[in-house]
């Protein structure tokens, strides 16, 4: 599932590429996804101008020259793929490679040279239109915690955030109207570097943990955002390049594995918890 990194890697990459561009026209391949893309309303954007691009948590926001806005959330397996005009072109292009499987292909939005494609294997993405000035009472984006990387999360919000919660660490840091963008992988990388065990509840840690904390989920987004997000099954950037962050991993997926802490005789371990997986050292994080 792309977290934050991934969908600013998608950002950064879909800018690139429609930054200023007009849009030719706009064809819904297939609207079934969360919710369904509505034709009547996504037409609105054909022959509009992309004025700008941005990210919020895990949405992406396109912003059109006539104040319409495409919300868009990949969901576990959402991404986009261009395509150019000229067929053999296509068939030496990344997403051959990548193996695209194009009856997953949803939405494709038509620009002079190329088409840019929203492909999701899943369908648990989706595509909305909103208007810009309901845009600050929007029910997805009104509920979100601070950005990871913003000055807004720092040690005074955080520690009111989690210090009276009887909950465990990881779920508070994966509970997005605390902090947003930080799913199941990062989540245990960052109370890893943190040396935290996932299970321990909010409540129990003192100040010098949460700064450790706050610095370790900055840490790890920043790292990741610079490797080109994490490619764990689905996640390409739109240009069809993987990221590399999972070369980082330290506990996701190392069950078993020694710790790699200096000297530290721990083991990785994989349990359940909250319906999700933990990974953890059992000696630097007990
Ligand atoms: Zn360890």
């Amino acid at each position: 599932m792309p977290e934050l990194p991934e969908v600013e890697i998608t950002k950064r990459s879909l800018s690139k590429q429609i930054l200023l561009k007009k849009v030719k026209n706009v064809t819904i391949i297939n609207p079934k996804l969360r919710y369904n893309i509505r034709n009547e309303k996504i037409h609105s954007i054909k022959d509009k101008i992309i004025k700008k691009i941005k990210r919020r948590s895990k949405y992406i926001l396109i912003f059109f020259n006539n104040n319409d806005i495409i919300l868009i959330h990949l969901g576990m397996t959402g991404r986009f793929y261009f395509t150019t005009k000229n067929l053999k072109q296509l068939d030496t292009s990344f997403y051959n490679k990548n193996n695209i499987i194009r009856k997953h292909d949803h939405l494709k939005i038509s620009f002079n040279k190329f088409d840019l494609i929203y492909n999701d294997i899943r369908k648990f993405g989706y595509i909305k239109k909103i208007k810009k000035k309901n845009l600050l009472t929007n029910k997805q984006l009104l509920c979100l915690g601070s950005e990871p990387l913003s000055n807004k999360f720092n040690f005074e919000y955080f520690k009111k955030k989690i210090s009276n919660r009887h909950v465990a660490i990881k779920n508070l840091i994966m509970n997005q109207s605390i902090v947003s963008g930080l799913g199941n992988i990062y989540a245990n990388e960052v109370l890893y570097l943190s040396k935290i065990k996932p299970t321990v509840n909010g409540c129990r840690l003192d100040d010098k943990q949460i700064k450790i904390l706050l610095r370790s989920i900055k840490t790890i987004i920043k790292n990741a955002i610079s490797a080109g997000g994490s490619t764990i099954n689905n996640y390409y950037n739109s240009e069809g390049k993987m990221g590399s962050y999972q070369e980082n991993f330290k506990v996701y997926n190392k069950e078993g594995k020694s710790c790699k802490r200096k000297k530290c005789p721990g083991i990785i371990k994989r349990a359940v918890h909250s319906g999700r997986s933990i990974f953890f050292c059992t000696h630097c994080q007990s």
